[in-house]
């Protein structure tokens, strides 16, 4: 019989579970990624790819009127043309994460060059805010066998999300809206079950308050579906929290 009947099917499973690891959000082959928070009443909201000086400013304002800590990954370059607004995201007791320096697919990089972009993101954050981050999300959530050690080499865990509405598409904020649904569903969920769904886990929300591709890009509609379930989410019990509250502070 001719090999090759199996060595295909063995070769596209390989190809298979390798694409997994690079791709699926909560994929753990290429090494250990945060993907949930510790508890169903605790909603960890991220945002990548800022700061953006036209967004960044109004929604730490909103964040404050509903009580919110949340978690920025930011693109080196943009911290490096607007210290200001990443101490202002600090000092208003929200965490900040790496998101490389130019936002590569680091798929395609080498060991060496992904080094390069975490290091320099690393490095501009640590001389503005005179402490390295230790958190680190991927561009695209993209990983290799690499990605995930490089960023531990640097004492940062990865961060990945449960989910990711795609609010950088030019849809209606109703659209956004309605593709955040799934939060609520799973605190109405909880709240219905009651302690024993208590001791499940939360889940990781992940917007862009800015645009990799430049500075000041619109992500207005990020901010009014926020406004829209920031309160509906309060009103269901859930406790806004940043990264470090969402795995290293005890469950709710
Ligand atoms: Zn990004």
């Amino acid at each position: 019989m001719n090999p090759l009947y199996f060595a295909a099917p063995a070769a596209l499973t390989t190809a298979g579970v390798f694409a997994y690891g690079c791709v699926y959000p909560r994929a753990q082959i290429f090494g250990p990624t945060i993907c949930r928070t510790n508890s169903c009443g605790k909603l960890a909201i991220t945002f990548d790819d800022g700061p953006n000086p036209s967004i960044t400013p109004k929604l730490l304002d909103l964040l404050d009127r509903h009580e919110a800590r949340a978690t920025f990954f930011l693109i080196g370059r943009f911290v490096r043309e607007c210290p200001g607004l990443v101490k202002e995201i600090s000092a208003r007791g929200h965490v900040i994460g790496n998101h490389t320096e130019t936002h590569p697919n680091l798929f395609w990089l080498t060991p060496g060059q992904i080094n390069a972009e975490l290091q320099q993101c690393h490095a501009a954050i640590a001389d503005t805010l005179g402490a390295p981050p230790q958190w680190f999300r991927p561009p695209f959530g993209m990983r290799n066998p690499w990605v995930i050690s490089k960023a531990g080499e640097l004492g940062c865990q990865t961060v990945m999300w449960t989910l990711i509405p795609g609010d950088w598409r030019e849809k209606p904020a109703e659209w956004l809206i309605s593709r955040m649904q799934p939060i609520a569903r799973h605190a109405r969920r909880s709240s219905k079950y009651g302690s024993a769904a208590a001791r499940g886990t939360g889940d990781i929300l992940c917007l862009h308050d800015g645009s990799h591709r430049q500075l000041n890009g619109d992500r207005t509609r990020t901010l009014a579906a926020l406004e829209h379930w920031l309160p509906r989410w309060r009103d269901l019990g859930l406790e806004f929290v940043t990264i470090d509250d969402a795995v290293r502070t005890p469950a709710l």
